[in-house]
This record gives C-alpha cells, structure tokens and sequence, in this order.
C-alpha cells in the first residue's frame, strides 16, 4: 500500500505556510468569497485564513445573511471556532463594488449565474464552484494538474463578452473532480474510449441542510438531479483540448449512475474503462502511481506533487478513513481489475468538499496568480480600479 497522509482536510495550511508569494509586491491578493455562509463557502473562508497568497477581504450571500457579521449570520459546519479574520467581516449583498482583487463564488445556482457575470463584467476575476458556466464555449473548467492551458481561453472569453479585466473560471462538478483525475493518466498512457460509472455520493455535497435526515438514515437514494449529466459531460471538456478558439470535445463514451449515501463527506465512484491500447493490470497501477503533476502545478500551495493514492487492500478506499488523504486533495484509488465487459475496474474516492469543491477553486485561484491572471484592484471613494494583467 503506498503511504498517504490521512491528516484532516482543513490542515492544508502547514503546506501552504512555504510558498512565496508570486506577485513581486510580497501583499497577499485580497479575496472575496460570494455565498460564504455556505457549506462549501464555509471551507473557503477556512482554508483562506491561513493561505500564504490570499487574504479574505470581503463575504457575501443572501438577504437571509447580508447586513449582519460574518459570526452572527453563519451556521458554521467545521471544526474549530470561525476563523478571527472573518468572524467580524459584514456580510454583504451580491453588489459588484466588494474591496477585493477577486472573488470565489460558491453560490446556490440559482443565483450564481447572473451574479458571476456581473462581477466578471464589473472587472473582477471569479473563481466558481457553481455549474452556471461550466460548458459555456469560452469559459474554462479547469483542474490545474489536468488541463492547465485551457486558461488560454481567458482572452478569448474577454473579448467575446467585452470584459476589461474580469473573466471567469469554474471548477468540476464535484463528483467528476476525482473521476477525471485519475482519467488523466490513463487517457495519457493508454488512450479512453468508454467509461462507465457508478457513484456512492456523500450527504455533504448537496449543501445545508441538502437531503432531509429520514429520506436518508439508512438508506440509498438512486438519484441526485442533474449529476448523471454533468458526468457525461464535464469530462469531455475536461479532457479535451483548446484549439484556441474553441473547446474540442474529447470524443468518450461516458455513463454515470448517481447515487446518495448516507456518508458525510467523500464521494466514492465504482468506473469500468475501455482503453484504446491493451494494457496489463500492472501497467494501469503503475500509470496511476507515477502520475506526478508538472513542477509549476505542483509548486502551487494547495498542490499535491502526486494527487493519485494507489492502495492495495481489498476492501479500500473508504470515505471514512480514506477521505482526508493528501490534505482531501487526493483522489485514491483501490481494487484495480479486470473488468469482463470492459478492460479495467477500479473504485475511487475523493473528497468533494475539498478536491470537488474549496479546494479546487483554491487551486485554480493559485494557478491564475502563479500565470499572471490576477491583478491588484485600487479603491478610491468606491470607485474601483484594477492594474493591468501582467502576462
Ligand atoms: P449551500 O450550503 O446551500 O450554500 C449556498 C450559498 O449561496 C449560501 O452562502 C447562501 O447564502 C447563498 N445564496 C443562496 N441564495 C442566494 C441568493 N438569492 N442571493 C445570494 N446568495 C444566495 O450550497 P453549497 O453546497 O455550499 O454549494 C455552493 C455552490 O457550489 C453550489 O452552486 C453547488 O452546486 C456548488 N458545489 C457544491 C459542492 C458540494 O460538495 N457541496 C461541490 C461542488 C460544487 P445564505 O446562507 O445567506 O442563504
């Protein structure tokens, strides 16, 4: 069994404490996190409160919230008290004029996508969790260690919308997050042609307070809306190449049942794989093994040098000791097979808190700032301005 930490997600700080800052300035880039009282805010706001780059400036989320601080409006979901940094912060509305550099969005997706236009229109760069803009044609979805240079969409998106210095990024639904990425290497080795998965998906990803506790308490609920389709779909964009003036699909076979499971956090995905060119059991745990991410990826603070756990017991992964592995950047892997329809069965686990959602969008934000994409925005009696992007 290869060794893997299995420390608590929200313990990501103590890698992040090394990386310097990438901007020349030595100033963090302030952030906002829109939809920060949220589950998957929640961890945002976490996670920032110790990150080497990025300070939060600014929250925002609903009526319900706006207008009181950070500690009063919250119904905080992690461990330990709500960061010192945020707890004061007022909440605020979805007005485009926050005193940050960029914002996360983490918002419920029936605002998301109008409110992630105007702040990109307003100058900002968003950094969404949400599936408002996902497949949009010039938008790119994006897992760092997987399809870094569909950031060369950016300027496309910009002036196909006529933004000035704001855009957006999205990251992977949360359950296809751990699915492409242990797709990758094997796409690269030995080339994809059908997927077939089936999903055991944690009550945590579907927000607070998500599925009512007596629809789930010991039982499974053979259906999560609209999931089976953003895993037959994401991945082909996810995959697939920027042609510079568009995205080319990456031509696979995919389909997905999803399932909920009375399981916290950590989805667990059951896939079957035809490959392109015959490869033994052995070579396919090797690929997953060895998959190492380039040394620019791997040098960003929420990185993870080698993001596939491969573990050899029978009856791993598992949510409940499994999930935190790689500080929930990980995706691990176990039960590598042969599959009787296809060519290989494997299960996989990762965390989609983490991997699937904050940790993800954390990951693109270092990605964008490593590349040039953030800028400093100056304020000055509520008017707002940003420096050029130096790329
Ligand atoms: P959640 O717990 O329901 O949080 C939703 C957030 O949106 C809250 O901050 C809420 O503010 C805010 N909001 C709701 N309606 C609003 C409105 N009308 N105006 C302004 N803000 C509003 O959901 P979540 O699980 O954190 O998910 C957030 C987003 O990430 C969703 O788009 C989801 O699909 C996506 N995502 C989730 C996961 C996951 O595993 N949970 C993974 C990947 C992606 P109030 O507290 O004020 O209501």
């Amino acid at each position: 069994m290869s060794s893997h930490a299995s420390a608590p997600s929200d313990r990501m700080s103590q890698t992040q404490a090394q990386a310097p800052i990438p901007n020349g300035t030595g100033k963090k880039w302030r952030a906002g996190v829109l939809g920060a009282t949220g589950i998957v805010g929640q961890r945002l706001v976490k996670l920032l409160s110790t990150h080497p780059w990025f300070e939060l400036t600014e929250v925002a989320a609903s009526e319900r919230s706006s207008g009181r601080t950070y500690a009063e409006a919250v119904r905080w979901h992690l461990d330990g008290p709500v960061p010192d940094r945020a707890r004061g912060l007022l909440v605020k509305g979805l007005d485009p004029t926050l005193d940050c550099d960029f914002v996360f969005s983490a918002l419920d997706s029936s605002v998301a996508g109008t409110a992630e236009e105007a702040f990109a229109r307003a100058g900002y760069p968003v950094v969404s969790n949400s599936k408002n803009h996902r497949m949009d044609p010039d938008v790119p979805l994006l897992i760092p260690e997987v399809n870094a240079a569909h950031l060369d969409a950016i300027p496309v998106q910009q002036r196909n919308r006529g933004y000035d210095t704001g855009f957006m990024v999205t990251n992977p639904n949360c359950s296809t997050a751990g699915l492409v990425l242990v797709l990758k290497p094997l796409a690269d080795a030995f080339g994809l042609e059908k997927i077939f998965v089936v999903t055991l998906q944690a009550v945590s990803g579907a927000g607070y307070p998500g599925v009512a506790s007596m629809d789930i308490h010991a039982n499974v609920i053979p259906f999560i809306s609209g999931e089976e389709e953003k895993m037959e779909s994401e991945p082909q964009k996810l995959l697939g190449k920027w042609d510079g003036a568009r995205f080319v699909d990456a031509g696979l076979g995919l389909s997905a049942h999803c399932n909920r499971v009375p399981v916290l956090d950590g989805h667990l995905e059951c896939v079957s794989l035809a490959l392109k060119k015959i490869a033994s059991l052995h070579e396919v745990r090797e690929a997953l093994r060895n998959f190492q991410v380039d040394a620019a990826v791997a040098a960003l603070p929420t990185a993870i040098p080698r993001p596939i756990h491969v573990l050899d017991g029978d009856d791993r992964p598992q949510p409940r000791r499994d999930v935190h592995a790689g500080e929930g950047m990980a995706a691990v892997v176990g039960r590598v097979r042969e599959c009787p329809l296809l060519d290989i069965k494997l299960t996989l686990l990762s965390h989609n808190l983490v991997r699937g959602a904050a940790g993800a969008a954390l990951l693109n934000a270092e990605l964008l700032a490593a590349r040039g994409f953030l800028s400093s925005r100056i304020t000055s009696e509520g008017q707002l301005a940003a420096e050029p992007i130096r790329r």
